[in-house]
């Protein structure tokens, strides 16, 4: 169980940010699901709940997700559901239930990449930036690999170009987390873009798969698919954990695939 010696809730970003940077051991809470797992001692914990981040927005091209939202609130929004195949708002309707969806929010996810994310995997798929405090806007591809900075998740923005977008994934049982996850997003002008994650490490790109998708998709038949699904199984690294064996995640990955693709495309 973690320690909280002082609590502050400021009102403004920059107000949370500099309280944030003033100490070593100062945090930034999310819905806590997560910290309260560890054993930290916090020396003042900031809550964000009254700067205003708990949105679901559109914003020109973008949809914009601010970080205090709920997945629950990701999951209920209307916006959510009428765009990108309905994907980001269902994906996170597998993870354990309803008050626990309520609890979490979209700022602690992002901020923590977990390996096995339900929501990170499709995001990747798609135009995503992530809005830091400090930093400015990366694109998400990015944040994946930059290291764990003291900064504040401020929102999630998707660029809405209008591509069809499928998320598979699979649990050993309801409620746990996922042994396997695979996006594929598709649209005539940006080509395909697959993603795999729960894989051991974090969510990645599979470039080369997705580049040999766009550049054959004519094809339209079996070889091409198991084409793609010999790439994908060589450029992307699984490993076993309690919950599955990397062979059982590459088996897994190269079904998925398939499905996936044929859902984007009516294959
Ligand atoms: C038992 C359990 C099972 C889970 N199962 C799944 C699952 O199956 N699929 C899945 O996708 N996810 C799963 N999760 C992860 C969950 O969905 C959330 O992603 C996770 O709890 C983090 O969200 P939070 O709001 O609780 O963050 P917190 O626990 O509050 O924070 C997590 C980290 O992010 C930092 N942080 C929080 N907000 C911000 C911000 N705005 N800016 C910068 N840093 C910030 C915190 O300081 C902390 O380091 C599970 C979590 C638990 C505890």
């Amino acid at each position: 169980m973690f320690t909280i010696q002082e609590y502050a809730m400021p009102e403004t970003l920059q107000e949370a940010y500099d309280i944030l940077k003033a100490q070593r051991s100062n945090v930034i809470l999310g819905g806590c699901a997560w910290l309260r797992l560890g054993s930290r001692r916090i020396r003042t914990a900031v809550d964000l709940s009254k700067c205003g981040l708990d949105f679901i927005r559109e914003n020109g091209e973008f949809i914009e997700i601010g970080a205090m939202t709920s997945y629950h609130s990701v999951a209920a929004s209307d916006l959510l559901k009428s765009v990108f195949d309905g994907v980001i708002a269902s994906c996170v309707t597998s993870i354990i239930g309803v008050q626990f969806r309520n609890t979490v929010t979209v700022g602690g996810s992002v901020y923590g990449r977990f390996g096995f994310s339900d929501f990170l995997t499709p995001l990747l798929a798609l135009d995503t930036r992530i809005v830091l405090f400090n930093r400015g806007e990366v694109p998400l591809k990015d944040f994946m690999t930059m290291p764990y900075e003291k900064d504040i998740v401020v929102m999630v923005r998707i660029r809405k170009d209008g591509r069809h977008l499928s998320y598979q994934n699979m649990r050993n049982s309801r409620g746990d987390f996922p042994i396997l996850n695979l996006a594929v997003s598709y649209g005539e002008a940006q080509g395909f873009t697959v993603t795999v994650g729960a894989r051991g490490p974090k969510a990645v790109r599979a470039e080369k798969t997705s580049a040999y998708l766009t550049g054959h998709c004519r094809q339209k038949d079996e070889a091409l698919l198991q084409g793609a699904c010999d790439l994908l199984v060589s450029e992307v690294s699984f490993t076993d954990n309690m919950r599955a064996s990397a062979d059982y995640r590459r088996l897994i990955s190269q079904v998925f695939l398939k499905r996936a693709v044929r859902e984007v495309t009516g294959w």
